[in-house]
C-alpha cells in the first residue's frame, strides 16, 4: 500500500498475534471450510483483546496533545473501559470510567480490574446511561478543565476515526499471516459491539487490498445500525487524516445472533464456548465471540461462506467477561456427575 501515513502509536500490543488452525473444529462444524483463528486474545493480559490495537492510536494522541486524564463509557463489565484503565495507568494518565448499569455490592471481572488499576468510576442506571451519555461524558470532561486538567473523552469502545487505525495497522499483520499460511483468500468473521474493529478492518483490507471479505456478527443493535456505524467511523477517519489513499469500503453485517440483548448469551451460546473450549484449547466469552461464533456455526452450513476455503474468526479477548457469568455455565456440572 502506498501513501497509507499511520499517525502515532504508543506500543502496548503483543503484536504480531499468531493466526492459528482449528484441526477439530474444522472438522466439526467447517462444512468443507478450513477454520482458523486470529488469536487477538492474545494481545496481552490485562491490556488485552481489540480494544488495546485501537488505544495505542488513542493513548500516542493523549499524550501528543498533553492530556492528563481519559474519560470513556461503557457497559459495567466493558473489556474497554477495562483496558483503557490499564492503558492510562501504563502511561502515566489517570482514568475516569462512565460505566452503564447499577452500582455493583461488590465488583468482579472487569469492573474490579477497573477499580485496581485506580480508575475513577461512576455508575448510572440504564435509563440515565441511554438518555443523558453525551451530556454525563461532557459534564465530567468540564468538571476537569474547572480543576486545570485536560481530559480526553474517549468513546464507547474507542470507536472513531483515531481509534479504527488499530484495525486498519492489523491489516498488515493479517497479510504477512495469509502468506505464512498460504491462504490466498478467506473470509474474516468478527464480532461487533461498536462498530469499530469492523470499521477498522473494512476499511483496511480495502486500503490494502487484502483477499479478505470481512463480516460484523452484531452482539447488540442491527444490521442497519452498524452499516451506519462503520460508514460513519470511515468518514471520521477521511476527515480527521485527510490525504489518505482512496478505498471504497462495503460492510457486511450478519444479523440475527443477539439473542436476548447485549451481554445475555443463550444455552447454546454458552454450550459452544464450552466445546470449543474443550476441543480447542481455546476460550471465547459470552458478550462478544461466544455470540459471534456461535453466528458463524450457524452460518457455516447456509452456504453463506462457500466461495472460499477458509474462515478466519477473529478473537477479539473477552475472557474477564467469563467469570461474572459463571453461574450461566451450571450445565456442566450436570455432565461431569452424569
Ligand atoms: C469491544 C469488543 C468487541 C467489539 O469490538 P467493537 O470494535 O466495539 O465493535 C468484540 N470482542 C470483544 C471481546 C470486545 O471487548
Amino acid at each position: 500500500m502506498k501513501g497509507l501515513a499511520l499517525p502515532p502509536r504508543v506500543a502496548l500490543a503483543q503484536r504480531p498475534t499468531p493466526l492459528q488452525y482449528l484441526p477439530r473444529a474444522t472438522e466439526r462444524w467447517g462444512c468443507g471450510k478450513r477454520l482458523w483463528i486470529k488469536r487477538d486474545d492474545l494481545t496481552g493480559c490485562l491490556l488485552s483483546g481489540n480494544k488495546v490495537r485501537k488505544l495505542e492510536f488513542i493513548i500516542a494522541h493523549a499524550l501528543a496533545e498533553g492530556y492528563d486524564t481519559l474519560i470513556t463509557c461503557g457497559g459495567l463489565q466493558s473489556n474497554h473501559c477495562r483496558a483503557t484503565a490499564f492503558a492510562a495507568a501504563q502511561a502515566g494518565l489517570s482514568a475516569h470510567l462512565v460505566l452503564r448499569g447499577d452500582t455493583p455490592l461488590t465488583g468482579q471481572g472487569n469492573y474490579l480490574l477497573g477499580q485496581l488499576a485506580g480508575a475513577t468510576i461512576n455508575c448510572y442506571p440504564k435509563s440515565h446511561y441511554v438518555a443523558e451519555l453525551p451530556a454525563l461524558l461532557e459534564a465530567w470532561r468540564v468538571h476537569y478543565a474547572e480543576r486545570g486538567k485536560k481530559a480526553l473523552v474517549i468513546p464507547t469502545g474507542g470507536s472513531d476515526g483515531l481509534g479504527i487505525w488499530g484495525y486498519i495497522a492489523a491489516c498488515e499483520e493479517l497479510r504477512e499471516d495469509l502468506a505464512r499460511a498460504d491462504i490466498e483468500s478467506a473470509h474474516l468473521v468478527t464480532a461487533t459491539g461498536s462498530g469499530g474493529t469492523q470499521a477498522g478492518l473494512t476499511l483496511g483490507t480495502a486500503l490494502h487490498a487484502l483477499p479478505l471479505t470481512v463480516w460484523g456478527v452484531n452482539v447488540c443493535d442491527d444490521e442497519a445500525y452498524f452499516l451506519n456505524k462503520v460508514a460513519t467511523d470511515v468518514a471520521d477517519w477521511r476527515s480527521r487524516f485527510p490525504g489518505q489513499p482512496a478505498a471504497t469500503v462495503t460492510p457486511r453485517v450478519i444479523d440475527g445472533y443477539v439473542g436476548a440483548g447485549y451481554g445475555v448469551a443463550s444455552p447454546e451460546v454458552l454450550r459452544v464456548i464450552a466445546d470449543l473450549a474443550a476441543l480447542e484449547g481455546v476460550l471465547l466469552d459470552p458478550v462478544y465471540t461466544g455470540k459471534a461464533f456461535h453466528g458463524l456455526v450457524k452460518e457455516l452450513p447456509t452456504g453463506r461462506f462457500d466461495d472460499q476455503r477458509d474462515i478466519i474468526f477473529l478473537h477479539s479477548g473477552g475472557v474477564f467477561g467469563v467469570f461474572p457469568q459463571a453461574d450461566q455455565f451450571g450445565f456442566l456440572h450436570t455432565a461431569a456427575s452424569g
